[in-house]
């Protein structure tokens, strides 16, 4: 449903037009079909590939057939979020609503622009820039979850010179680099001996948690690490199980674990004394940390003591949090993230996530993980993940960018690499000469019933993107 006082163009008739048909992710073949099918009314040649992606294409006028060729590039996906949970996204399209400065949902849904307004502009270009050059939009199957899209899209569909991704939401930014991820999962069966002691739970909770490559460097604080400092200063407690993480691109913002000690003297005294310090840190950063301490039920077994200085030294050991910092850009080069442990008596299983924008630094760190794990007892699997984005020098892409963005905006844009995976890092292992840059509006609270788009940006948006097309071509 569409409400009345919208914006009205040809970038936004798009946007309804993608907007009328649900595209939640996993959901996305209706759209492509229709995606398809405006593409061929329009005399262009479109098809949707093997995985689901759609590449359409705007052949050249007659004498630039070696012209450089341009893919306008976005994802076809949706994240579905709802404050109705009977509301079925996958069947019900977003109703827009508009303030006059945003569009919006009214705190419904998520609004889908992430990443349809990156569609529509693409779209609008391919029927309304006058350059004579091949146009291609490419719009991938899947990002929001696995990025099964980008992984298997065939090299030729991105076989051109120039890839203009449509899918981030500052306009004030390029970026031209990201950071590949990997992880290493272990397991192993701890070592354990009789427990007659009482035990307590002891949890740590509060902390801010947030996003494993984008907010690895704001000083949030780990949880599981954090509780590995704690059950350093317990020399005389044993653990019986430990527990804290979610998900892979996460930081655990709790973590637990049952302690089985003659009293609770040592544990409480321990515990504030290191929510003090961590505070000290901690607090300019918004994290709000506090450790609790309660009687747990008696367990028969727990680990031994050479069992719990195991874990403690392989924590200390791991590449965690920033391991290396790339000043040229500002961003971590390499980070670590200890993103999930669950472990008892009988077993004990840790994840730790990785990126790195170059991908042989990923490789190693992910080898040095390996390694480590073994040393302390664990078998241990290595994940390979998906490749980085480096920013390539001397870009004629970017330097084109640059000039279209300063005659749009009046001033220069911010140059950025972002430490977190995107698609173009997938397409940079398929197509290694492709130039690459990443662009788009002012979208914000992405993937929550709030998400809003400034609705100016997306005009000035798409007229960069004219303006950038016009200075490949010139
Ligand atoms: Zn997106």
């Amino acid at each position: 449903m569409i409400s009345e006082n919208l914006p009205q163009g040809s970038v936004w008739e798009n946007f309804y037009r993608i907007s009328a048909v649900p595209h939640v992710s996993g959901h996305e073949e209706q759209l492509a079909l229709r995606l398809v099918e405006w593409a061929e009314k329009n005399g262009f040649s479109a098809k949707m590939d093997g995985v689901g992606n759609v590449i359409i294409s705007r052949h050249p006028a007659p004498g630039f057939e070696n012209a450089p060729k341009v893919i306008l590039q976005g994802h076809l996906d949706m994240v579905p979020q709802s404050s109705d949970p009977d509301r079925d996204m996958t069947v019900t399209p977003v109703e827009i609503l508009s303030d006059g400065k945003f569009l919006h949902t009214g705190g419904k849904t998520t609004l889908g622009a992430d990443n349809a307004i990156g569609l529509a502009v693409a779209m609008t270009a391919l029927s309304e820039s006058p350059v004579k050059g091949e146009l291609r939009a490419v719009f991938t199957r899947n990002e929001e979850v696995g990025m099964d899209g980008a992984f298997g899209i065939e090299p030729e569909s991105l076989n051109c010179n120039y890839l203009i991704n449509l899918d981030t939401g500052s306009e004030a930014s390029i970026y031209v680099g990201c950071a590949g991820g990997g992880s290493v999962t272990a397991h192993c069966r701890p070592e354990t001996v009789e427990n007659t002691l009482p035990c307590w739970n002891l949890t740590i909770a509060g902390l801010k948690g947030g996003h494993s490559g984008i907010d690895i460097a704001a000083g949030y604080g780990n949880a599981i690490i954090l509780l590995a400092e704690l059950l350093r200063q317990l020399p005389d407690s044993a653990v019986a199980a430990i527990q804290g993480g979610t998900l892979s691109n996460v930081i655990p913002s709790s973590a637990s674990a049952v302690i089985c000690s003659g009293s609770d003297r040592e544990i409480i005294d321990a515990a504030q004394r290191m929510t003090g310090e961590w505070r000290k840190i901690l607090a300019p950063h918004g994290d709000n940390i506090h450790v609790s301490v309660a009687p747990a039920p008696s367990v028969s077994r727990a680990w031994s003591a050479k069992q719990k200085q195991k874990l403690l030294d392989l924590i200390a050991e791991l590449p965690l949090e920033v391991v290396e910092f790339d000043d040229k850009w500002n961003i971590p080069a390499l980070s670590g993230n200890l993103a999930k442990i669950a472990g008892d008596a009988d077993n004990l299983d840790i994840l730790v996530s990785l990126r790195a924008q170059d991908d042989a630094k990923k490789h190693t760190a992910q080898l040095e993980t390996f390694n480590s794990f073994v040393k302390y007892g664990f078998t241990a699997q290595l994940k390979e993940g998906y490749a980085g984005w480096k920013p390539a020098e001397n870009s004629i892409l970017l330097a084109e960018a640059i000039t279209a963005y300063r005659q749009i905006y009046g001033h220069e844009p911010q140059v950025k690499v972002i430490h977190a995976g995107a698609e173009c890092g997938l397409f940079a292992r398929k197509q290694p000469e492709l130039e690459m840059i990443s662009c788009g509006p002012d979208i914000f609270n992405f993937h929550s019933v709030n998400e809003k788009v400034d609705i100016a940006s997306v005009e000035r948006i798409q007229k960069f993107v004219f303006a950038l097309l016009e200075k490949i071509y010139s």
